[in-house]
């Protein structure tokens, strides 16, 4: 006999989101589903983003520059999709503004758009508060190991807490996310493998 359900069990959930930027020439609206904002360093080396490893990081060996990302969860109360979406420290500050008169970010309906429309533009984001009495907003994800799924990271790279429960292998024995060749650049599709100069 059948053993039905109408909950979803946890192991089969998803686990990825799909990380989304402001398009260069439209806006991004959603309500934020976690409570703070969260960020890291990146560097774009090798043909693709990766977060920054100091003190021991390669592409800070390399000099290649950093920049500083926030992250936040949202959802797309029309197309009821749950993502994360990634801004620079400058438009971030729209949300910690936010943060700091709300309390938190839960709720907090914002629009990106950037205003020279064009690709890396400067973002600005604009915030007000969602109705809650009318929504329910879907719980949010650990920003750090959806993120670490995005990445690709090894999971030996991971400290053991940290490890992300149902995230691909990653099809390299090296624990450097530098050398995790097969890991997208911000979503734009697979990149080749980093050159090996001898
Ligand atoms: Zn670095």
């Amino acid at each position: 006999m059948p053993n039905w359900d109408r909950t979803i069990p946890d192991d089969d959930r998803k686990c990825g989101y799909r990380l989304e930027r402001t398009p260069p020439d439209g806006t991004f609206t959603a309500i934020v589903t976690c409570h703070e904002l969260i960020g890291c360093y990146t560097h774009y080396w090798g043909g693709r983003t990766m977060p920054c490893e100091r003190p021991d990081c390669p592409a800070c060996n390399a000099n290649s520059p950093t920049r500083w990302h926030a992250f936040v969860s949202c959802w797309n109360p029309s197309t009821h999709d749950h993502v994360l979406f990634q801004c620079t420290a400058k438009a971030a500050v729209a949300f910690e503004e936010y943060q700091s008169s709300h309390g938190t970010l839960l709720g907090c309906h914002f629009r990106a758009h950037r205003p020279k429309r064009r690709r890396n533009a400067q973002v600005v984001i604009d915030c007000r508060p969602a109705d809650l009495t009318k929504l329910r907003l879907p719980a949010a994800p650990n920003i750090m190991q959806a993120m670490a799924v995005i990445w690709q990271i090894p999971r030996a790279a991971l400290v053991a807490d940290e490890a992300v429960r149902g995230a691909p292998l990653v099809k390299a024995l090296s624990d450097r996310m530098a050398q995790a060749f097969d890991n997208p650049a911000d979503g734009n599709g697979r990149c080749k493998p980093p050159e090996v100069h001898t």
